[in-house]
């Protein structure tokens, strides 16, 4: 079985997952809790929290990438859930790294890039400003579909149940922010976009995308992140050729 040292592994993701252009990121991005030295078996998972820890320690997994980590903007206490999940970490040597911004916008391995991929939408442009920053993009279907279409060609490749609302006929241009984006909505008519899609459902979206005559889908925050940890594990398995398992923990929100 083939294994990497942990902080080689970790350098070498720091400089592959872009950390650096998302420095104002509230994650803390990176190598959030140490574990072992040697590194033999990768796991991915959407969120870090009890289940996929002691999933991962069944598993035998050391090193777990995951797109929502467990320090947000720094850690006040280490106690309640908090203190239970590093101690689920900590008894089973497991690393945990996380990923947010940056993996939402990675040209290569980001959400939103795999989003477009996966659904034959063909990336046109940058799309979804962020603190300042697009981290995501729009792109344009190889023809025109319905709504009905597009949203089972969705919950077909995601294996997710989305919500339409229809403000337009047709589905060609869409902008696509993974999780939590509705407040791209406002660059739709920026991008000439028919179709907007994002994870959460937003009360807020509704009135905006009617008067922009723009569809909404919600494709649930869970199911549009899962794609950014899995490119990120085949990526790994074949440039260093270990083991890699994605945790799956639906929310199906
Ligand atoms: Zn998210």
């Amino acid at each position: 079985m083939k294994s990497i040292q942990c902080d080689k592994l970790v350098s070498f993701l720091d400089v592959r997952l872009c950390l650096s252009e998302f420095s104002e990121d509230e994650s803390a991005n990176g190598l959030q809790v140490e574990g072992g030295k040697t590194v033999r078996k990768i796991g991915l998972a959407v969120d870090a929290c009890e289940y996929v820890f002691k999933e991962a320690a069944q598993k035998k997994i050391d090193f777990l990438i995951v797109h929502h980590g467990l320090i947000w903007g720094g850690l006040k206490s280490v106690s309640g859930v908090v203190r239970n999940r590093i101690k689920a970490l900590l008894d089973s040597d497991i690393s945990l790294y996380a990923c947010h911004l940056p993996l939402d916008w990675h040209p290569q391995y980001g959400n939103n890039s795999e989003l477009l991929r996966l659904l034959s939408i063909r990336k046109m442009g940058e799309f979804g400003k962020y603190h300042g920053k697009n981290i995501s993009y729009w792109g344009r279907t190889a023809k025109e579909l319905s709504l009905n279409d597009f949203t089972s060609r969705i919950d077909k490749t995601l294996g997710t149940r989305s919500s339409a609302v229809s403000f337009n006929k047709k589905v060609r241009n869409v902008g696509v922010v993974s999780g939590g984006g509705w407040f791209a909505i406002n660059e739709a008519e920026k991008y000439n976009i028919d179709t907007f899609l994002t994870g959460e459902p937003s009360h807020s979206a509704y009135t905006l995308a009617e008067e922009m005559k723009v569809n909404l889908v919600f494709a649930g925050h869970y199911a549009t992140e899962t794609p950014g940890v899995k490119a990120v594990g085949n990526m790994l398995k074949k440039k260093f050729g270990l083991a890699a398992e994605f945790i799956d923990h639906p929310t199906g929100l």
